[in-house]
């Protein structure tokens, strides 16, 4: 029998209510982000604002540096444990070895590796060393690699021995800018030629390191964007940007220093560094890390057995254990978990439903970018989630709903439910500050003291914000305009669907017509009896005019390695053009 969904988001939200130390209101009402910046420590002596200071030096004395920052779950069942103590000592010895290499100030740091714990040293210890620290999905090919760190002029790789020797090996002469490779050694094989063994450097290396001055607009993070709609941006990010990080993991993600946090994006990807490694860190919470790939069975397991109290994951991967049913889920037992919340791509109200049947607890929804460095529209602890609503924006974030006037300005859309481009006020700490080398495009985001988001949303009388669609993808058809996550979210109703892509394909009378791209559960057959079925389906929930006319069954859709579905290589597939940058093609799944 099916859970009463709202009755348990209702219970869930009055018993988080009573925990949370604000509701909704009392947190924005007086916020500010100088009163943020209060709430974090500053380097000693007034030296600034250093994002690896406030995620693990501040809390590496007395016992409080003997709490867990890091529990790293090694492939083979290995497991480490590292303390904040630990952790402060062993990411001073990283900025020094950067020191005793020569390596200066503002450099650019990359790191290709899996979660494996020396990459969370690197990251820190750069950041230390006021270094540009860049992570890059290990599982990228040459060329992507290439295009990154010419870009970001890396100076410093940090990878592993298996990695250096399959891919940076050959295509080490054209990495112009790159000084040293520091290896982690993971195979039996010798060191490889002109590399450093990182962990016999951090051996030999001294563990006191005085953080230069951090100022603000010290440059702290280089993040590529995902690549959904296009050629991958590289969003620069400054130290300053730590305050909406240690601030949105409380508000939006309800995070405290007791928590077991456990963020499943890896550090490749935006929220795999900014929740992943700094803004639990910055809390003082433990941090989960888990080497493995995605395998539902194995995640169960972790979020069981590791007492996992607040979940930060992605649409893909819950849809993805959808796909298994919830008794796999409810066969376990999770007494500790009690946050579970979901970003990358809009969440269908299915999902939210499913997290209620699946743990007792709904999933909270948020919506950030690459460019924002933080999370800027949630579904709060203390609020009534609507499902397939992104949220409201957190205290100190101003959003508006924009419609784009012939002369090129912008004014912001009165009337509730009307569509718009989603906009925020600019200000923030952690928006970015360049895409680097196309600084033409970076100026072309900014309006009339907005920062425009490329994506279209409505708002509610409650201010709630509901994603229609990115700006690129949204449909055009005999007059109406449709948005491809109504449709995406109607078909995911059905129980045969595990995943849906919508795109609008060109048609001489219409314009365009709705055309979706499914994948199925295990065990439906993909046949024309479904596909008339889902055809049908469609249409009885959305109407003729937003439904589907063509649905083509697919055994799984192009997705980027930040897990979004990439529909606009279904529409060059579909239409036989060319596919453009696939850099972050997830191929192999
Ligand atoms: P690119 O900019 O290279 O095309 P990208 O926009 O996918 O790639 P990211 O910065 O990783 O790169 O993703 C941000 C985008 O993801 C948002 O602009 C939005 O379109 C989508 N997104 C993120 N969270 C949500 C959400 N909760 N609901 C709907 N969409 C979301
Ligand atoms: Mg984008």
């Amino acid at each position: 029998m099916r859970t009463p969904v709202m009755e348990v988001l209702r219970k869930s939200r009055s018993e988080v209510r009573a925990a949370v130390m604000d509701d909704y209101s009392r947190r924005c009402a007086g916020f500010s982000w100088g009163e943020a910046r209060g709430w974090l420590d500053g380097l000693p002596g007034g030296a600034g604002l250093n994002i690896a200071h406030e995620a693990v030096d501040r809390h590496a004395t007395g016992t409080q540096g003997e709490r867990t920052a890091l529990r790293w779950l090694g492939k083979q069942g290995r497991q480490r444990d590292i303390s904040y103590r630990e952790l402060a000592s062993l990411s001073s010895r990283f900025a020094n070895v950067l020191g005793e290499l020569g390596v200066p100030p503002g450099a650019g740091v990359f790191l290709l590796a899996g979660r494996i714990p020396e990459l969370y040293v690197a990251v820190l210890g750069a950041l230390k060393h006021t270094a540009v620290v860049t992570p890059l999905f290990s599982a990228f090919g040459p060329e992507p690699i290439v295009t990154r760190m010419t870009l970001g002029e890396g100076r410093v790789l940090v990878t592993t021995a298996s990695l250096y020797r399959r891919k940076i090996a050959p295509i080490r002469d054209r990495l112009g800018a790159l000084e040293h490779v520091l290896v982690v050694r993971d195979d039996d094989g010798e060191l490889p030629e002109d590399t450093h063994d990182l962990v016999a450097r951090l051996d030999a290396a001294s563990d006191v390191y005085t953080i230069p001055a951090t100022d603000d607009e010290t440059p702290a993070l280089l993040h590529f964007t995902s690549g959904t709609t296009g050629k991958p941006k590289g969003a620069l990010h400054v130290h300053q940007a730590v305050v909406a990080h240690y601030a949105t993991a409380r508000f939006a993600l309800d995070l405290r220093p007791e928590d077991i946090y456990w963020c499943t994006a890896d550090p490749g990807w935006v929220t795999g560094t900014s929740y992943g490694i700094i803004a639990p860190l910055c809390i003082g919470a433990t941090l989960v890390v888990d080497e493995a790939e995605f395998d539902a069975e194995h995640w169960y397991d972790v979020l069981e057995s590791e007492g996992v109290t607040v979940w930060y994951t992605a649409p893909t991967a819950i849809r993805m254990m959808m796909r298994g049913g919830s008794e796999r889920a409810r066969s376990r037992r999770y007494p500790a978990l009690r946050f579970i919340a979901s970003v990358g791509e809009p969440l269908n109200p299915q999902a939210v439903h499913w997290g209620v049947e699946a743990f007792g607890l709904p999933i909270h929804d948020n919506w950030w970018q690459t460019e924002t460095g933080g999370i800027m529209i949630a579904n709060f602890a203390s609020l009534d989630i609507r499902p397939g609503a992104m949220g409201k924006p957190l205290p100190g974030i101003q959003a508006g709903v924009l419609r784009h006037l012939p002369d090129g300005g912008v004014e912001e859309v009165t009337r509730y439910g009307e569509e718009g481009e989603l906009a925020l006020r600019v200000g923030w700490p952690s928006m970015f500050r360049t895409y680097l080398n196309e600084d033409a495009r970076y100026r072309r985001c900014f309006v009339d003291g907005w920062y425009l988001t490329g994506d279209l949303v409505r708002r509610d009388p409650e201010d709630y914000y509901w994603f229609v669609g990115r700006a690129d993808d949204m449909i055009k058809s005999a007059g109406h305009l449709i948005g491809p996550f109504e449709v995406e979210s109607a078909l995911m109703e059905h129980p045969a669907v595990a995943e849906v892509g919508v795109i609008g394909k060109p048609d001489p009378v219409i314009g365009e017509i709705v055309k979706a791209f499914v994948a199925l559960k295990p065990g439906f057959v993909s046949d024309e009896s479904l596909r008339r079925e889902l055809l049908g389906f469609a249409r009885r929930r959305l109407g003729p005019a937003v439904a589907p006319k063509e649905i083509d069954i697919q055994s799984s859709l192009p997705r980027t390695r930040s897990g979004k579905i990439m529909r606009r290589l279904l529409k060059a597939r579909e239409l036989g053009l060319p596919e453009g940058d696939t850099s972050t093609l997830e191929s192999a799944r």
